[in-house]
């Protein structure tokens, strides 16, 4: 099994750490072949206007849209969670638009931008800390979608079939179980599409 991280800008390298960690099998994708090859692919944390564009302009977008449609697991944190949310507060810029889920960004404001918090994870047992980076909430989430974390009243964690997005960072944490549950996702595709 091979994880992709998207690595056009962003974070990218903390989440390839973590899954090399994990003794995951890990490669940064930058191209259709890449984007092809894996069985999972993150999609990090960074600045969602300039992922955006250089997904639009490398055609990139359109893959991973007709990857994750076909159900390739998806995973993205902060940044890469607005780039897979259908709609954006506010906001035209590009998005892969695969998650049923409106958006706001930089929602904790200017004067708690970035913080720490121990958060519940719905499929773990004990919570995780959520590390908070100008990160965005999510404001209303469509009916497939299972909310599976909240700060404060507001939604930071969500899934919509294999997609899961996170408004948090746990790549920048030494705790490894929200990318384990991940893997867990990508290992259920591979083994449903190997029998299937
Ligand atoms: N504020 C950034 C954005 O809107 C996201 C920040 C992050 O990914 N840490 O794109």
């Amino acid at each position: 099994m091979v994880i992709g991280a998207l690595a056009l800008q962003g974070d990218y390298e903390k989440h390839l750490q973590t899954l090399h960690r994990l003794e995951v099998d890990a490669i940064e994708v930058r191209n259709e072949q890449q984007a092809r090859s894996v069985d999972g692919l993150i999609l990090p944390g960074g600045e969602s206007t300039t992922i955006g564009k250089l997904l639009n302009r490398s055609g990139l977008d359109e893959v991973i849209r007709e990857l994750g449609r076909e159900g390739l697991p998806l995973f993205g944190t902060c940044a890469g969670l607005i780039l897979l949310a259908t709609d954006i507060e506010g906001s035209d810029q590009h998005r892969l638009g695969l998650l049923e889920v409106e958006v706001r960004r930089n929602a904790f404001g200017r004067q708690i931008a970035s913080f720490e918090a121990d958060i519940p994870f719905q499929p773990l047992p004990d919570p995780v800390k959520g590390v908070f980076i100008r990160a965005p909430w999510v404001n209303k989430a469509g009916k497939g979608v299972q909310i599976l974390s909240r700060y404060d009243e507001h939604i930071v964690a969500v899934q919509q079939g294999a997609i899961l997005g996170t408004a948090f960072h746990p790549e920048l944490t030494s705790d490894t179980r929200v990318h384990e549950y991940f893997i867990q996702l990508c290992q259920k595709r591979k083994s449903g599409n190997s029998t299937g």
